[in-house]
């Protein structure tokens, strides 16, 4: 319809001329690293950059998989790089982060989905930047035990994984993706360390899913140990994606976001321009589970 080409006033974001956004820019270009932040274009850039958050996008820009709402391109990926960990924890140092969230496109074509270049990472952030917050945000590994194990073995604080939108809708945003098999991930991780770490899902609101079907992923996500939940407005990255098919008003992100606390999660973002990391340091897991 005609109206999804038109964002309402809420959506539009102005980034603002800041000299600290423009020396962050050009390191991370030096040490040739990808941002989430970046790649996204994502509105939030300056402020979570200007707060001490980044995300890191691990293991190449290129993915197995090919997701309707997701603008990372589709190819045959390129071999890992072994000094890529030392570059992450470097970037991390040099931008003071105190929170740092390092994901990656889904490896099917590796055997361990990608995971143990996480579990190098997380170990090589650690040991430069002390006291950092480490989040991942990660795929699915295909439901392999063994590869999860790898990276809950470097003990992030943070496990993110996102279910990304309801259960119904799963097969048509999601590529290769299952609704369950997520849900399982987020329960063994947290299971695998004893229950310490903190586990985080996110949803995409806007694709067409109903009321109903969104407190019942966010009761699906409890029943799986699911403490930290994020909520955000789908915005189509480019005409070849999914369209939106709503946009949500701020005060209906409010009313989800008490009602997702009054469920039970300990911590929620929810907003129209809410991404799987933003305000992300805003949660201090190691008070709940240190
Ligand atoms: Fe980067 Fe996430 Fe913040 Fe966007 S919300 S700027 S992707 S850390
Ligand atoms: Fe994008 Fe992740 Fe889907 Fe790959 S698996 S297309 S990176 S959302």
């Amino acid at each position: 319809s005609l109206h999804q080409e038109k964002k309402p006033s809420w959506i539009k974001v102005r980034l603002p001329n800041d000299p600290v956004f423009w020396s962050t820019k050009s390191l991370i270009t030096d040490l040739k690293l990808v941002t989430v932040c970046e790649e996204a274009q994502c509105p939030n850039r300056w402020e979570c950059w200007g707060q001490g958050t980044a995300t890191f996008m691990i293991a190449g820009e290129k993915c197995t998989r090919a997701c309707g709402f997701c603008a990372v391109k589709t190819a045959k990926p390129d071999a890992l790089e072994d000094d890529e960990p030392y570059r992450v924890a470097e970037a991390t140092r040099r931008m003071k982060l105190k929170h740092v969230v390092i994901t990656a496109v889904a490896r099917d074509d590796l055997r361990d989905g990608g995971a143990e270049h996480f579990q190098k990472t997380i170990e090589a952030v650690r040991a430069m930047n002390p006291g950092i917050v480490i989040e991942v945000l990660v795929p699915d590994f295909n439901d392999r035990d063994w590869a999860l194990e790898m990276v809950m073995a470097a003990r992030p604080h943070i496990f993110n994984h996102n279910l990304e939108t309801v259960e119904r809708l799963t097969p048509l945003v999601r590529s290769r993706a299952k609704y369950d098999r997520s849900l399982i991930v987020l329960k063994k991780a947290k299971a695998m360390v004893q229950g310490k770490v903190a586990t985080k899902s996110g949803v995409m609101l806007g694709l067409g899913e109903k009321h109903d079907e969104i407190l019942k992923a966010m009761d699906d996500l409890l029943e799986h140990d699911v403490t930290v939940l994020t909520m955000g407005q789908y915005l189509r990255p480019t005409p070849r994606h999914l369209p939106v098919v709503d946009y949500l008003h701020p005060d209906q992100f409010a009313e989800l976001k008490q009602i997702a606390l009054d469920k039970g999660f300990r911590h929620v973002a929810s907003g129209p321009l809410v991404r799987s990391s933003y305000h992300a340091a805003d949660f201090r897991p190691e008070l709940d589970i240190l």
